[in-house]
């Protein structure tokens, strides 16, 4: 992930509320990144604070082969959530974490090992997600990672097909690229990886650990094409910060407890943060307040006059800029207090709360055509 420090400056945040952050010296910052799309329904939210400090107090940790109710109640709500057939829940303590589970249970399940991403593609750092992330930069100096990983260029169906034969285990893909630059797949090239996977007796796996959950305006962001993975990975935006994430997996991919696992996973504290901020995301309707606050401030960014070009979907945007997006940010941070993130050099990146309204695309629009300038 691409770091961002204010080297002469740095910004030291002391707490935070909603979609603010506010430093040592009371300075309060919109959050527009919502610190990597973890604070998805804010910062602090009341009923996901008082959810952890009522577990903490009843029970901060058990072993995972005991059920425990708050866990139990997790896994139904992501069952709830889940695209048609991914009925079994895995949870994890990292959304590369959830990579791996899903790249170790669909090698597992099909009896193969080729493992096909894309290029642009980012999936986490660890040896097999690693494998599976596409830039160079992050690999350099740690090979040699998880072997027989293959990256075609995205959104091209007939790469993906060329790639896709007997001996592919799984095909990998974010149905928006994030850290890739906000770069939306096409239906058809989703609906056609459906296929040739499916022909192929491949496992469909979507990272939608930065764009689901709401983020897009639809639950999953590959929703809209009417299609369903095989396995599904989400986390950034799922425990309010608390580090869990959930691997979603059909039944023929499923695999038996004892084949994998992870001594944290799941653990009560950070079912309860993840189960409130479920709770939260449905009660006050944030999926649609995606689409629509995020529906508003792509038109009024496509108004700009100094992008290149504006891309996403719901509050996952991407301001395509001339020169490097980090100047902007810093200007952003340090003369509007608004912060954004970058995607890749170009692309100042916007995935804010979903909690935010139009007043706050409205500030954050004002920041960037002065930042832009
Ligand atoms: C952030 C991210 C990951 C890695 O998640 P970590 O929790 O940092 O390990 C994987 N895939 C996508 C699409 C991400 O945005």
């Amino acid at each position: 992930m691409s770091g961002f420090v204010f080297s002469q400056k740095p910004i030291e945040i002391e707490s935070g509320a909603g979609p603010y952050l506010t430093d040592t010296n009371g300075t309060q910052y919109l959050d527009m990144g919502a610190s990597y799309a973890v604070a998805s329904v804010g910062h602090g939210h009341p009923a996901v604070v008082q959810a952890v400090k009522e577990q903490a107090e009843e029970l901060l940790f058990v072993q995972g082969s005991y059920p425990v109710a708050v866990r139990e109640a997790l896994r139904e709500k992501l069952d709830a959530i889940a695209p048609g057939g991914l009925d079994n829940v895995w949870l994890a303590n990292s959304g590369t974490e959830a990579n791996e589970a899903a790249l170790k249970f669909a090698r597992h399940a099909t009896g193969r090992s080729k493992i096909v991403a894309a290029n642009r593609g980012f999936h986490g750092r660890t040896m097999g997600s690693l494998a599976a992330t596409w830039k160079e930069k992050y690999k350099q100096g740690f090979g040699p990672l998880a072997g027989d990983f293959v990256h075609v260029p995205y959104d091209d169906p007939d790469a993906l097909a060329a790639a896709v034969d007997e001996e592919t285990a799984a095909v990998i893909l974010e149905p928006i690229q994030g850290e890739g630059g906000i770069r939306p797949a096409s239906t058809a090239y989703l609906e056609r990886a459906r296929e040739v996977t499916e022909e192929a007796g491949a496992a469909l796996i979507f990272d939608e650990i930065q764009t689901g959950l709401g983020r897009t305006g639809t639950m999953w962001a590959h929703e809209p094409a009417g299609i369903a993975p095989d396995v599904l990975t989400v986390a950034k935006g799922l425990g309010s910060g608390l580090p869990v994430s959930a691997t979603l997996v059909a039944d023929w991919i499923a695999e038996d407890p004892g084949n994998h696992g992870s001594t944290f996973s799941g653990s009560p504290i950070v079912a309860a943060a993840a189960g409130a901020t479920l709770d939260v995301i449905e009660s006050d309707g944030l999926v649609e307040n995606a689409g629509t606050v995020g529906g508003y401030l792509k038109s009024r960014l496509e108004e700009l006059e100094g992008p290149r070009e504006v891309r996403g979907d719901g509050l996952l945007l991407g301001v395509e800029v001339k020169r490097g997006a980090n100047r902007h940010l810093k200007h952003l941070a340090l003369d509007h207090q608004i912060l954004a993130l970058p995607a890749g050099r170009t692309v100042i990146r916007l995935l804010p709360p979903l909690i935010v309204s139009e007043t706050h695309a409205d500030e954050t629009v004002a920041a960037l055509a002065e930042v832009l300038e």
